[in-house]
């Protein structure tokens, strides 16, 4: 057995985007950083599938506030701008409904109002859109000053001793509408049904229904409206390459097919990792990117994984069927992000969120990227993905029998919903995931895409903290950690998990730290 007798040495479970971004702040700021993933790859869900003349980004493909990524590099003295193309897209989305019509969203308040009186004439929806987005702000605003960029694992956490409870901190927490849904609340500003479905879609970026998910979350329009949608070229595959290569630059050891075993905690602090073939890796610091149920199921014993189990009812996100489809024509009514709406919304999240079957009729989201860079096909192809959220993995779903006629009805649904005519004969490559595939290639709680629901009006926002009140020296990070998943918040909350270990001084730095370069987030 192999062992290492280094305590000053952080090492990061999970190569996932928020494990690179812990990595890649950690060693900004001077500390020794060993990252282990399991897989041969790093970036966790935004992997890469390129065969045959397609490319396709497996996992996320809308990426937004990218003010995270730029704190991130500024970390490192580095401009996000030199390693990264980003190209904004506006319309963000368009949206198809099964009445034939077609909405697109725009960045600008003003502009989507003019869309949505013209839309939905008389009913009040452009004006009721512009006041959701003043809420909308506002939500942004509290969520920016008492719940980013900060350890968060409760209300508690949200305020600062030292300035007590004041009024205006009570007004604030009131302001986030607690007890209200996002579904409620979207319907209390905006009439119009079809317009109603579009503005619920915020929550399936956190797997959630919008029905069960608390009023706070409608901060995310906001979020979208004003930093906008963003391609990265060469996918969204580019930013965990940047991510990895800046690591790398920064001296972190990547160690890929390397899974972890265990997290040896002696005396309620950690000792290091112990790896699958048995090699210790000491270490005063370990984060987990790993899913943080799964973490102390599997990776921790005793006491402190008993109280994390304990401490409150871990729900997974949605999972879903992704569908990656190499097209020999494009079809001219797509952009690039596109969301074919279900019949019923309440229909469709009551089957995937409470009966926990896929729903008859889904939602297919639609990404098709040669809209912007023609290079992810063959010239005058598409490299079409679709995804369909489907319930989280439950003991009698049995995906090799489910998948066929799932799919068949998903590709129905593309061509009578958006008019992808003849889809089935313009398919000349195909990959698929299923629940039970995601569940396997990201080792995460059954099936779920987006780490844990975010169900409950009132504390429903909450995930496990960053700083772990378990083990000292433990620290989560990811999709499944506050403040939650998606491709910015995974990163910010690798950012907070950095920061802990950085203010717990439990190691010591091995190197200066780079001179960060001023960031306005
Ligand atoms: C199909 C799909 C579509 C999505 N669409 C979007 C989108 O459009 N926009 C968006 O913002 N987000 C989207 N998301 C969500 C987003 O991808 C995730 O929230 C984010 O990428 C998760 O990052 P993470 O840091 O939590 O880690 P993950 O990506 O989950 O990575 C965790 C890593 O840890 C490794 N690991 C786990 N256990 C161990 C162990 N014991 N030892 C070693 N390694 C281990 C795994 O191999 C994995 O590489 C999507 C996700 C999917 C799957």
């Amino acid at each position: 057995m192999n062992s290492s007798r280094e305590k000053n040495r952080v090492v990061v479970v999970g190569g996932g985007l928020g494990g690179l971004a812990t990595a890649c702040t950690l060693a900004a700021r001077g500390y020794a950083v060993t990252l282990c993933d399991k897989n041969p790859w790093v970036g966790g869900k935004a992997a890469v599938l390129a065969e045959q003349g397609f490319r396709f980004d497996m996992g996320p493909t809308i990426l937004t506030i990218p003010g995270v990524l730029k704190r991130i590099y500024a970390e490192a003295g580095r401009d996000l701008e030199q390693h990264l193309d980003l190209v904004p897209l506006d319309p963000q989305w368009r949206s198809f409904f099964d009445d034939g019509t077609t909405l697109d969203l725009f960045a600008d308040v003003a502009r989507m109002r003019a869309t949505l009186d013209a839309y939905a004439p008389g009913s009040g929806s452009g004006q009721g859109y512009a006041r959701f987005m003043d809420l909308s702000e506002r939500l942004h605003r509290i969520s920016d000053d008492y719940f980013f960029w900060r350890n968060v694992g409760g209300l508690k956490d949200m305020f600062d001793p030292r300035r007590g409870l004041s009024l205006s901190i009570v007004k604030e927490v009131l302001g986030m509408r607690p007890g209200r849904s996002v579904a409620g609340t979207v319907r209390s500003f905006v009439p119009d049904k079809r317009a109603a479905q579009m503005l619920d879609h915020f929550t399936q970026y956190v797997g959630s229904s919008p029905d069960a998910s608390p009023a706070v979350l409608c901060g995310i329009a906001h979020m979208q409206s004003d930093e906008g949608v963003w391609y990265p070229r060469g996918g969204t595959g580019a930013v965990p390459r940047a991510l990895a290569s800046l690591a790398v630059d920064l001296g972190v050891e990547i160690r890929t097919r390397t899974p972890i075993r265990r997290i040896i905690v002696e005396g309620g602090r950690v000792q290091g990792v112990e790896t699958s073939t048995g090699e210790t890796i000491t270490a005063g610091a370990v984060v987990s990117n790993s899913d943080s149920v799964r973490t102390h199921r599997e990776l921790v014993d005793g006491q402190p994984r008993d109280r994390f189990l304990r401490r409150r009812r871990y729900e997974p996100a949605c999972s879903g069927v992704v569908l990656y489809l190499g097209l020999d024509k494009r079809y001219e009514q797509l952009i690039h992000h596109n969301f074919v709406f279900s019949h019923d919304p309440h229909e469709e999240f009551e089957m995937i969120y409470r009966r926990g079957e896929p729903a008859p009729d889904p939602t297919c989201y639609v990404c098709a990227p040669a809209v912007t860079e023609p290079g992810v096909a063959p010239p005058g192809g598409e490299s079409l993905y679709v995804l369909v959220h489907t319930p989280y993995l439950r003991p009698h779903h049995d995906w090799s029998k489910m998948f066929a006629p799932y799919r068949r009805r998903i590709i129905e649904k593309l061509e009578s919903t958006a008019g992808l005519k003849d889809l089935e004969r313009h398919i000349v490559f195909e990959r698929a995931l299923t629940p039970q595939d995601i569940n396997d290639r990201y080792h995460v709680l059954d099936g779920a895409i987006y780490g844990l629901a975010s169900h409950g009006t009132f504390l429903g926002a909450f995930k496990p903290a960053n700083r772990s009140p378990d083990v000292e020296g433990l620290y989560l990070a990811g999709g499944s950690a506050h403040p939650g998943p998606g491709m910015p918040m995974v990163m910010m909350s690798g950012w907070i998990a950095a920061d802990c270990v950085d203010r717990d001084g439990v190691v010591g730095r091995s190197t200066a730290p780079a001179q960060p370069a001023a960031c306005s987030v």
